[in-house]
């Protein structure tokens, strides 16, 4: 009896024939169409049917926008864990093994060099680590390329991707909103510019400081923005929010961001803006 028993040996397919197919498409996001992960790395990380943003990491972000040649500041800030908070996973794990998994030592990371010939102090985020939250460091991180934006009269550009304070460290974070928001008014004292680019998400204790503080508050397509979730704004005004709430383009709509601008176009639009404020 040999129904369902294969008596031959199955064909064997020798190494160098295999043709590895797994992991080399997506279903996009956006449009839910089949995408060709090549493609979609040679876009920019941009869907080429639908424009969909995805996430790029802090480096593939100042690479996109700096001239060669930028030096990076402050890489050796790290995180303690001064509540020893627990969750899921204790804090202090996260500490240790995100490093080496992310490639970054915290949430954001601090360049200076040029923009097209400006000079520019500029800080990414990096949402791989902790959700791009915002701790002591973030915090710390961000309010030094602001006073090194002053000592060097440099313009500031800050490219938000955050989950909002860091709830690991606390009302910590929290102070966080202050201190850079205060630093932020010593910039505009000496009337340097400061741009603000709002990637997807950028949302609680980061939207309501620096993000949405700048000279300029600029947003990639599509990009998530607000401060609680939807589901707790329902909840408090008891109403069924609209269609497209907290995106940027509905943002834009409601006079709370200056522009959206695709992700190919944000350098030239930076620069351009950058002419407008310092001549
Ligand atoms: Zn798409």
């Amino acid at each position: 009896m040999t129904w369902f028993k294969r008596e031959k040996k199955p064909i064997e397919v020798p190494e160098e024939k295999r043709v590895v197919t797994e992991g080399l498409w997506i279903k996009c996001l956006g449009c839910k169409e089949p995408l060709w992960k090549k493609d979609l790395e040679g876009n920019l990380q941009v869907c080429l049917k639908c424009s969909y943003h995805y996430k790029i990491s802090a480096y593939d972000r100042i690479n996109l926008l700096m001239d060669p040649g930028w030096s990076e500041h402050d890489a050796s800030l790290h995180s303690v864990d001064p509540l020893e908070f627990k969750a899921s996973k204790p804090y202090k794990d996260s500490l240790a093994s995100l490093p080496k998994k992310v490639g970054v030592l915290e949430a954001v990371v601090n360049v200076q060099g040029r923009m097209d010939g400006f000079p520019i102090v500029l800080s990414a985020m990096e949402y791989n680590f902790i959700g791009g939250s915002m701790g002591s460091v973030v915090g710390e991180k961000i309010t030094r390329a602001i006073e090194r934006a002053i000592e060097t009269h440099c313009a500031l550009v800050v490219v938000s991707c955050s989950g909002g304070a860091r709830m690991q460290e606390g009302a910590l974070s929290l102070m966080q909103m202050a201190k850079i928001s205060s630093a932020l008014a010593h910039l505009d004292q000496k009337k340097l510019p400061y741009i603000s680019v709002l990637t997807d998400p950028t949302t609680g204790g980061v939207t309501a400081s620096f993000a949405m503080l700048g000279d300029l508050n600029i947003a990639e397509p599509g990009a998530l923005i607000g401060f609680a979730g939807p589901r707790v704004i329902e909840q408090t005004i008891r109403q069924k929010l609209p269609d497209g709430f907290q995106r940027s383009e509905f943002l834009l709509d409601h006079g709370m961001i200056d522009a959206i601008v695709h992700r190919k176009d944000m350098k030239a639009f930076i620069t351009k803006s950058l002419k407008f404020f310092m001549n």
